[in-house]
């Protein structure tokens, strides 16, 4: 074994804190179970405002830095969506396409390792799935996220997020000169969020003029027909198969004629290159990141409302929490109204006030959040 000189330790030290500032991250932890080679970070960030939630990434790619972005994304999302909970988020460095057999393995070597890490609530995400988190719970008693047999709220099937969005859209009107009865959309992205959005917003009297999925993009300005869409993606083929409207490629949903446009696909697909396309005058961000900063600050100046992403696509996670204490699925459903609504008018009203963009608004309130909680605890 090589042997480390002093100041490569101590190199190695500082840059094993390199990520901490005021709110944390209260834990890093790398993992290795030799038997299963199981590799695997966990990033607990701030637990002031009670253990942390996020989700289990598995990619053979993923790094500490990335893990640690993702936890303080969370530390945010879940103190701007006021639940009793602090942010975290874990990595498995492994490919999800195994065999499902060496995948439940892993997922059951990683609930061991974590046993004694009561302070971090796994979740599903990217590579992992109701049935991992069954998994984890039957290990540790702690997971959120599960089957519906083990007491979960089938969060993608309800339309969870998609519910949240509709909510953030209807406080919008209030700030944006838009009434929703008639407002024509465009949704990128038809998957869990981007088609309950649609369904959601429909009942609200709002016109679906545009949507696409990774295949292309499909337009009518006379409005689609959501639960036709719909039925075509639960049968695994794309909304380009349907024979109403106008068929284009994906790009072409930035220049859709519309008064709102919602992504609900992709991180960073309106950038400095293309926001100037955008036609809409609301934008809610039902992915995560969708809008570069710049393109974010952008669309601000020219005066477009631009709810941000941890602000309208909470859905997911309060669902979570209310999965947590064995709430239901209607008691989940309020808690998304009532904290969407508030929130997205708390931070709309901040912004219309200090002339800030809201995603600045909303990161204060977060923050103000965060620190409040912060105050309340022994070391503070
Ligand atoms: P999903 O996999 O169910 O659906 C994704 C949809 O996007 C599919 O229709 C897919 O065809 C489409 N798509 C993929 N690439 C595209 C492209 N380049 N252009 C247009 N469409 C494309 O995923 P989802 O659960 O709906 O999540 C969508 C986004 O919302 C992700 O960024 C996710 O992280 C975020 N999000 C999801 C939830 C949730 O509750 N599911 C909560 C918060 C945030």
């Amino acid at each position: 074994m090589l042997k480390k000189t002093k100041d490569q330790g101590a190199e190695e030290t500082r840059q094993a804190f390199r990520f901490a500032d005021e709110l944390g991250p209260a834990k890093i932890i790398h993992i290795y179970e030799p038997t299963t080679a199981l590799k695997a970070v966990v990033v607990v960030d701030n637990v002031a405002a009670g253990p942390s939630i996020g989700g289990v990434r598995m990619a053979p790619d993923a790094t500490t830095e990335e893990c640690f972005r993702l936890a303080r994304a969370m530390t945010l999302k879940n103190a701007a969506a006021g639940l009793p909970h602090g942010g975290g988020k874990s990595v498995i460095l492994a490919d999800s396409k195994m065999p499902p057999s060496e995948k439940n393995k892993l997922i059951r070597a990683f609930a061991c390792s974590i046993r004694d890490l009561v302070d971090y609530i796994p979740g599903p995400d990217m590579g992992t799935d109701e049935r991992a988190m069954g998994i984890v719970k039957d290990e540790i008693g702690r997971a959120v996220g599960l089957p519906p047999e083990i007491g979960g709220i089938p969060l993608d099937e309800i339309g969870a997020t998609g519910f949240g969005v509709s909510v953030a859209a209807e406080v919008a009107e209030d700030f944006c000169d838009l009434a929703l009865k008639g407002a024509r959309i465009a949704i990128q992205g038809f998957g869990s969020v981007g088609r309950h959005a649609a369904r959601f917003l429909g009942e609200k009297g709002a016109v679906v003029v545009a949507v696409s999925d990774s295949r292309g993009s499909l337009a009518d300005p006379d409005g689609l027909d959501i639960a036709a869409l719909t039925a075509l993606k639960q049968d695994g083929r794309s909304v380009t198969e349907h024979t109403q409207g106008t068929q284009a490629d994906g790009d072409a949903l930035i220049d859709a004629d519309c008064d709102i446009w919602i992504p609900a696909a992709r991180p960073d697909v309106i950038t400095m290159q293309n926001v100037s396309r955008l036609r809409a005058k609301l934008v809610i961000q039902g992915a995560n990141i969708p809008v570069t900063a710049e393109a974010e600050n952008y669309l601000h100046e020219q005066g477009v409302l631009s709810i941000p992403d941890f602000i309208a696509n909470a859905g997911g996670v309060i669902c979570g929490a209310v999965e947590y204490r064995g709430g239901t699925q209607t008691t989940a459903m309020q808690a998304i109204e009532e904290k969407i609504r508030s929130n997205t008018r708390s931070v709309l009203q901040s912004s219309r006030e200090s002339g800030l963009a809201p995603r600045q608004a909303a990161e204060d309130l977060a923050l103000t959040r965060v620190r409040a909680a912060m105050a309340l605890r022994r070391w503070s």
